[in-house]
């Protein structure tokens, strides 16, 4: 009897501390990623001076908590509440457009931003030198490493790869030592591409996180060395898109297969296993390099968690997105997810 009353108590302590670990604090904070400002001769990359200006505005009019990364990672690390309407502003390359277009606008909406600056091009043609780098972060721009060489990295295999990596990681944080003083915690992949051996070097260099380009919201359930952003700039630089982002949620992912970037068949499929919570799956849409494609065949099993996706087409780009959105169960927000393919066989 006594063990039985042991045996249930112990059940009920079970279910008490399962029930507190389910109920982990959540966050949706949107991440943007813009490389040139004002710069119509590189329209795929570039955001004009007045819709940057718009998008600031419209942060400024609906009281945005604009945070820094190393902010957000900082709140995340020590469990503190982001406000419900928080959103990163980043920036990558360190284009002299920042200094002189983007710069300006920052201070007078009194935003913050994250840089990710290659070292390789510092004081080059169209980039920024050392003494303005060094005078945006004196104004409280955060500067993080976005590598020297801006290398196709994943064009290496295996060993090759992580070594030139990590030369290249030591060698960028050797400059960054020189001229500022401190290395960066942060760090953003050339071109978004990366491997499980990249994200571990960047982990194991110290750093706090890292960033991509895959589109889709920063959440308590992303791995902070691979934190995915939504691009700004092109056809994408617009206000609407940004008002839309910016209200976005993160589709919570609980694992996918492959875990790999690199297809072994093509077009791949993908097999997503979906945290299910108050969210419409029965509306899923499925979008391939920004394309809705018709889903095809969807397997629900366990509860709806699982879909399987894959292109109807092969892939025929360097880097394709997977993107799936599936809207909440009121119906007022979507929730949004990419993956990315690399090809790496295919040159840019
Ligand atoms: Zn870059």
């Amino acid at each position: 009897m006594r063990i039985h009353i042991i045996f249930l108590a112990l059940l009920a302590s079970m279910h008490l501390f399962s029930q507190k670990a389910s109920k982990v604090y959540t966050f949706d904070v949107p991440v943007f990623a813009y490389h040139r400002f004002g710069d119509d001769r590189y329209p795929s990359t570039n955001i004009s001076k007045s819709d940057f200006e718009k998008q600031l505005k419209y942060l400024k009019q609906n009281a945005f908590d604009v945070i820094t990364l190393g902010e957000a990672i900082r709140k995340w690390n020590n469990g503190e509440v982001f406000k419900v309407k928080s959103v990163i502003l980043t920036v990558d390359d360190g284009y002299l457009s920042f200094y002189t277009v983007a710069m300006p606008l920052l201070k007078k909406y009194g935003y913050k931003a994250t840089i990710f600056i290659q070292t390789g091009t510092v004081g080059g043609g169209d980039f920024m030198n050392w003494d303005q780098i060094l005078e945006i972060e004196r104004s409280g721009i955060e500067i993080g490493n976005h590598s020297d060489g801006h290398n196709y990295f994943v064009n290496l295999k295996d060993g090759a790869l992580v070594e030139t990596f990590v030369l290249d990681l030591e060698k960028s944080a050797r400059i960054f030592k020189g001229h500022l003083g401190s290395i960066p915690s942060l760090y953003a992949y050339p071109y978004g591409e990366y491997t499980k051996d990249m994200t571990d070097a960047v982990k194991g260099a110290g750093y706090s996180a890292a960033v991509v380009q895959k589109s889709g919201v920063l959440c308590e359930m992303t791995n902070p060395y691979e934190i995915p952003r939504f691009p700004m700039g092109g056809p994408f630089a617009t206000l609407e898109g940004f008002k839309n982002k910016s209200g976005m949620k993160a589709l919570r992912i609980v694992k996918t297969d492959p875990d790999s970037p690199f297809p072994k068949s093509n077009p791949p499929a993908l097999k997503v296993e979906i945290e299910p919570d108050s969210i419409n799956l029965k509306q899923l849409q499925f979008f391939v390099a920004g394309t809705a494609v018709d889903i095809g065949p969807v397997y629900y099993m366990e509860d709806m968690r699982f879909v399987v996706l894959q292109s109807p087409e092969r892939l025929k780009s360097r880097r394709t997105l997977y993107t799936i959105t599936v809207p909440s169960l009121d119906g007022k927000a979507w929730h949004w997810y990419s993956y990315l393919w690399i090809r790496p066989e295919i040159k840019e």
